[in-house]
């Protein structure tokens, strides 16, 4: 068995341990990243997508929205290229109390987040398919982010800095000498190798998987529980300013424009297992009515796909049984394992929102600097992530107006999404991975209209090229994205979408037989040539 050393490890590679694997690396300490799956493959990569102002908990939760306006004033410095500026309104409903309003003013006031009401017919001028009956209007410093750009970034950052970044690595269990963590041992999921990472510090960033990581140390009683929420991206930008209802938080009160898309969300329902959080009939049509409220003619709309994730809300274990997660606070947890559990060497930050995850890793790798006696200043809030040094914001047009000057020489592989092919292979040699689905979050690869319909069987191939793979992997990796995007798509089968989901049948059954590739050596001789 090799073993790796390093001062510090992180578990988890979401946003939260992703920034703390960041701050980490740039105060100077060796560290690593682990993750069980791809970056970004849990909560953050199946969030809501908003940048909140603090707007959201103004009237509810005054520390979360002081945070949040904190934090989005710093992102947007440090953070710029994972972030388009789309502003924020938060508009009274003919279903709202238009006297909730005044308290909104206040709260935002309170928090100084910049806020102003401006007629509802100036709304309209520029967001022209919201509902008519809207009878107030307030604009904040809402924002769209990009999780999957701003993981691989933090990454970036950490890899710049000298760090080490594991994918698809598995925690298996913690290290632990007498009553201190050094380290964990982890299996490689592509290569089924296991080994041990020695490490000074160990920090648990598993969201909603934070128990079971502190159960393994022998830290028990971390209660985080797991918050479901459904999305729902359609398939157009139905307006480009992130619309929230003026209320108080509910369930599907927030459509936020982000990339080609638009999302309307979400729910949150208690669910006992994060690795399962199936969606129903009954929530898909709840949020298309929701939408329906902010946006009349939504039901008419094209739906693309529908997911879920899965929020992690600390939960004090001596705290009375909390059914309603809502009634859960929305701030972050940061676990000392010395004080509590007489574990030293380890720490746990969970909870919080995408919005605070920079804070949250700032205060966790504060917390380890004084455990260890090494004071080092935080330079994440001063030193811009490597893909934002420009400042300058995401922009929608990006693509198009690299495909206009490039037109004749690249060939076009997903036209959805607009990637080309030099960008295709790019991504692919530097990601080095033969699953489809990493590289579609890297590019964004067969999330449009079509669903990987007539991009999916050219990025294989393209795929077997570059990555030199043989062709029963190809199949495998290609088989393996058809499934999950079919998860996404099958609850939502109506309309368009469902003629969508019939051609992109018959292209990969009808013509492809996709289902009886050979996926493994053996398929390409007849049982009977094998005996
Ligand atoms: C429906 C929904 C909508 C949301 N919308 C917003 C929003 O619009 N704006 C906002 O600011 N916040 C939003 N949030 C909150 C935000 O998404 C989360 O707080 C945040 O993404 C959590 O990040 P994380 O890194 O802590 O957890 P995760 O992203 O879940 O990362 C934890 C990682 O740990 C890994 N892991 C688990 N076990 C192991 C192991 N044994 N070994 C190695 N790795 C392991 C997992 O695979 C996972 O990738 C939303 C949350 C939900 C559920």
């Amino acid at each position: 068995m090799k073993n790796v050393q390093t001062e510090v490890l992180v578990i988890g590679g979401g946003a939260t341990g992703s920034g703390v694997a960041w701050d980490a690396a740039a105060r100077g300490f060796e560290t690593i990243l682990v993750e069980r799956k791809d970056l970004a493959e849990g909560t953050t990569g199946r969030f809501h997508g908003l940048l909140h102002s603090g707007g959201r908990y103004a009237v509810k939760d005054r520390l979360a929205a002081e945070e949040c306006i904190h934090e989005n004033r710093i992102l947007r410095r440090v953070a710029s290229d994972a972030i388009e500026d789309t502003g924020g309104y938060f508009v009274t409903t003919p279903w709202d109390d238009p006297a909730f309003g005044d308290k909104f003013l206040e709260g935002c006031r309170a928090c100084e987040i910049p806020v102003e009401e401006i007629s509802p017919s100036q709304a309209f001028q520029d967001e022209p398919r919201i509902n008519r009956g809207i009878s107030r209007v307030f604009t904040v410093p809402d924002a769209a982010i990009d999780g999957w750009k701003l993981v691989w970034d933090c990454a970036k950052a950490t890899t710049e800095h000298g760090g080490r970044v594991f994918t698809y690595h598995q925690v298996l269990g913690i290290l632990r000498a007498g009553d201190v963590v050094r380290g964990a041992k982890v299996r490689n999921e592509l290569s089924g190798e296991e080994f041990e990472i020695h490490a000074d510090f160990t920090i648990n960033a598993t969201g909603a998987w934070a128990g079971k990581i502190a159960d393994m140390a022998g830290c028990p009683g971390v209660q985080v529980l797991a918050g479901k929420g459904i999305m729902i991206a359609m398939n157009h930008r139905l307006v480009n300013t992130v619309i929230n209802r003026c209320t108080m938080p509910a369930d599907g009160d927030i459509l936020v424009p982000i990339r080609t898309v638009s999302v309307i969300g979400t729910t949150d329902i208690r669910i006992k297992d994060p690795d399962e959080p199936d969606v129903t009939q009954d929530e898909v049509d709840r949020m298309l009515d929701d939408g329906e409220k902010l946006v009349p003619g939504f039901r008419k709309a094209r739906a693309l796909r529908v997911w879920a994730g899965v929020r992690p809300l600390f939960k004090d274990a001596r705290a009375a049984e909390t059914t309603d997660t809502r009634d859960v606070s929305r701030s972050h947890a940061l676990l000392d394992h010395r004080d509590r559990d007489g574990v030293a060497g380890f720490l746990t930050i969970t909870g919080g929102k995408l919005t605070t995850f920079r804070m949250m890793a700032e205060e966790t790798v504060d917390m380890m600097c004084e455990q260890l006696g090494a004071q080092r200043a935080c330079r994440t809030s001063a030193d811009p992530l490597p893909s934002s040094k420009t400042g300058k914001f995401m922009w929608l047009g990006e693509r198009l107006k690299e495909r206009e000057a490039t037109m004749h020489e690249d060939q076009l592989i997903c036209e959805c999404e607009l990637i080309q092919r030099s960008s295709l292979e790019r991504v692919m040699t530097q990601r080095s991975s033969t699953i489809l689905d990493d590289i579609r979050r890297a590019l964004r690869l067969g999330m449009g209209p079509c669903q990987g319909g007539f991009c999916m069987y050219r990025a294989t191939g393209i795929l077997h090229d570059v990555e030199r793979m043989d062709s029963w992997a190809a199949n495998r990796s290609l088989r393996d994205f058809l499934q999950e995007r079919w998860k996404g798509v099958q609850p939502i089968l109506y309309g368009d979408q469902l003629r969508q989901a019939r051609l992109d049948d018959w292209i990969f059954q009808g013509v492809l037989d996709v289902e009886h590739l050979p996926t493994d050596q053996l398929d390409d001789h007849p049982a009977s040539d094998r005996a």
